[in-house]
């Protein structure tokens, strides 16, 4: 099936064309007529399955089917959790904006960098992408109005409705439009669903997209039970030994992903870490170095469990395990996106290994799980 059924503007089509996607993904084939139709959306579909184009396409066909240009206000608003997620998706939207033929426009707010330049072009901006910390503060300093967002997205939905995002994000609520259209996406789906429906005011279209029982898993799960001390020889041994030439090792804090950046660095494995401790700026080069294959292990917290698509990512590293089972899932997802598989590995100590059946039960896959201490980890 192509992209030709959907329903989107032949300004799109030739994009898609371009752009070499060749035809939708399944979450994709639903959630487009479904956003042209204006509907509101709730899509759950696994990590790397193109969410994010599954919105901005019909977005992006929406925008140039309203006459654009006379508000002078955002129409439409993205919440996203991090930072890096918010200037990826900005870059997906600008990917398809130089197709349109009329004028429309994208930016990104998030904190971490100076809100002069935000604080002139958030305002004029039709489509923002933003942090809700940011976005509020921008609102403070009246940049930017809410009060004609016709169109809401919660990208990792789930996340956004959490405890944490609680406060900031129903402050941005009671500045919307109670009229609107609400779009959540996300790979997992939080236990409690009032949270979703005092967001998605009327009833929103459930696209469900479940994996089929025949399908081949991308993602290779594996675990090595191996004591705490050894973990560091371990994930040298298999870098150096799986020749990994480009390997996201997820920690449980800052200053376990620095001690193990200066581990790797020591023995001469080129490693750089990204979590919340670092400027903006070594944040973006990082993780930019990182994308283009310029630096062989990123070691990063759960900053970059969610939504970071790193493309052709052969391998993940669960260097400890996350506390909570949908990281883990969202973890993994860093690898085996878009029909490309990859490696999960998740290095568990004796401590962890309770945790750990209480991830594979709620994830409903049984891990392979390797003795780490039987091997020989002299030399590494
Ligand atoms: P999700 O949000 O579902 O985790 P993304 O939207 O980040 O996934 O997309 C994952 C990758 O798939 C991206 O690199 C994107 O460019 C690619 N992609 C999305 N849609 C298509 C498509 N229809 N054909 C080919 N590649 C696609
Ligand atoms: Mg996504």
């Amino acid at each position: 099936m192509s992209f030709n059924s959907l329903g989107l503007a032949p300004a799109l089509l030739n994009a898609l064309n371009a752009e070499g996607y060749s035809e939708p993904t399944p979450i994709q084939r639903e959630v487009i007529p479904a956003v042209i139709g204006k509907k509101d959306v709730l899509g759950i579909a696994k990590t790397g399955s193109g969410k994010t184009a599954g919105y901005v396409l019909p977005i992006l066909h929406n925008l140039q089917a309203a006459t654009v240009s006379s508000y002078r206000e955002p129409t439409v608003l993205v919440l996203v959790p991090t930072r890096e997620l918010a200037d990826q998706v900005q870059q997906v939207f600008q990917t398809f904006i130089p197709f349109l033929t009329g004028r429309v426009t994208c930016l990104a707010v998030s904190g971490g960098v100076s809100i002069n330049p935000q604080m002139q072009a958030v305002g004029k901006a039709d489509i923002v992408v933003a942090t809700p910390g940011r976005l509020l503060e921008l609102v403070e300093k009246n940049a930017v109005r809410l009060s004609s967002i016709g169109t809401l997205v919660l990208d990792e939905a789930d996340k956004m409705l959490n405890l944490g995002f609680k406060e900031e994000v129903d402050r941005i609520l009671t500045l919307l439009p109670l009229k609107r259209q609400n779009l959540l996406f996300s790979a997992t789906l939080g236990d409690d669903l009032s949270r979703v429906q005092q967001v998605v005011l009327r009833n929103p279209q459930v696209i469900k997209i479940a994996a089929e029982v025949d399908e081949i898993d991308l993602i290779h799960q594996l675990a090595y039970l191996v004591s705490e001390e050894k973990k560091g020889p371990l994930l040298r041994y298999l870098i150096k030994h799986g020749d990994l030439k480009q390997v996201l090792v997820f920690a449980s804090s800052t200053i376990k992903a620095d001690g193990i950046v200066n581990k790797l660095l020591k023995n001469k494995i080129h490693a750089a870490s990204v979590h919340s401790k670092l400027s903006q700026q070594t944040r973006r080069d990082t993780l930019r170095q990182f994308k283009a294959g310029e630096l062989r292990v990123l070691v990063a917290t759960d900053l970059l469990a969610r939504g970071i698509d790193i493309e052709f990512l052969p391998c993940v590293i669960n260097y400890e395990l996350p506390r909570s089972p949908k990281d883990y899932v969202h973890r993994i997802g860093r690898t085996g996106r878009a029909e490309n598989p990859g490696d999960a590995i998740s290095l568990i100590s004796p401590e962890e290994m309770d945790h750990f059946k209480v991830i594979q039960k709620k994830m409903g896959k049984r891990v392979k799980i390797l003795s780490g201490d039987q091997l020989d980890l002299q030399g590494y």
